[in-house]
């Protein structure tokens, strides 16, 4: 049998091909159109900024010489890090220059790589996020009910 974490894909999906793309574009300095994406519920839209206060506190680190051996790349804009270069750690443990990720967290809370997301200071928002995760236990325990019947 499949684990749970399988069945119901609660790992971070492989990086999303057009959010690092918007990201580079921010990054271009091109303008984004962001209207497309200004639909009426969350689910279509681009989650707002992250809250300043968590970017404030986002941790600084330097590039150790075995990261940059690796090649280490920024994701936004794909420059090598070099060896004790200041780089900004996400959460998720990714990294990136400053000067690519703020901009990027001043218009939507997720890691450009892995959408990993940071809490926001849209308090619309962080309820739409709590009622997702009421929506997604409900569903689990309606499964487990339909399973426990069936099987
Ligand atoms: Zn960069
Ligand atoms: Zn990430």
């Amino acid at each position: 049998m499949a684990s749970y974490f399988d069945e119901h894909d609660c790992e971070p999906g492989p990086p999303g091909p057009a959010l690092l793309q918007l990201a580079r574009t921010l990054f271009q300095g091109q303008e984004l159109d962001l209207s497309s994406l200004d639909a009426a519920d969350w689910d279509q839209r681009l989650p707002p900024p992250a809250a300043r206060r968590v970017v404030r506190d986002l941790p600084a680190v330097c590039v150790t010489p075995a990261q940059a051996e690796k090649g280490l790349k920024c994701p936004v804009c794909l420059l090598e890090f070099e060896e004790d270069e200041r780089a900004q750690k996400m959460p998720c443990e990714h990294l990136f220059h400053s000067a690519c990720l703020l901009p990027w967290l001043g218009k939507t809370n997720s890691c450009p790589l892995c959408r990993h997301e940071l809490p926001t200071d849209n308090p619309e928002y962080e309820e739409y996020k709590k009622d997702k995760v009421r929506r997604q236990q409900q569903e689990h325990r309606l499964q487990y009910l339909h399973g426990a019947m069936y099987t």
